[in-house]
Parts: C-alpha cells; sequence; structure tokens
C-alpha cells in the first residue's frame, strides 16, 4: 500500500497528514478526506470515507461529465 500526504477537505481546517494513497495522487495532496477531528464534527466515520463518498450532487455531476468528455476525446482519438 502506498501513501501520500493528504490534506483536509474543510477548508477552514488545514490539517495535513499521511495516509493511505487510494487516487494514485502522485504531486497533488488528495483533498478528498476530512481530517479525523473534522469527520468527528460532521458525524463521518473517519475510516469509511472514499474519494466519492463526500462529494457534494454538484461534484459527483462534474465527474460524470468529465467522464463523458474523456470517453468523447478517446472515441474521437481512434477516428483517425
Ligand atoms: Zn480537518
Amino acid at each position: 500500500m502506498a501513501y501520500v500526504m493528504h490534506f483536509c477537505r474543510n477548508k477552514q481546517c488545514n490539517n495535513g497528514w499521511i495516509d493511505e494513497d487510494l487516487t494514485n495522487a502522485k504531486s497533488i495532496p488528495p483533498r478528498w478526506k476530512y481530517c479525523k477531528k473534522c469527520a468527528a464534527m460532521r458525524g463521518i466515520d473517519y475510516a469509511a470515507q472514499t474519494p466519492k463518498s463526500n462529494l457534494t450532487c454538484e461534484e459527483l455531476a462534474q465527474r460524470e461529465k468529465k467522464k463523458e468528455q474523456a470517453q468523447i476525446m478517446r472515441a474521437q482519438v481512434k477516428k483517425y
């Protein structure tokens, strides 16, 4: 298991810590996870967080859009 520097998803909280690398982060510290303190404050199970579990509906929609665009680009590349 690889480890990487994480930063808390709460923008008011500047907590950083070393945690398991679930998203293959190379240089950019992931910000999808709340630190233990913020997770407790929000009633979130710290250990149960996944890269998707904290996303808002809007962020999820954006992700889907990006995925679609990537698929379209790939399809176009294949054509030529
Ligand atoms: Zn925090």
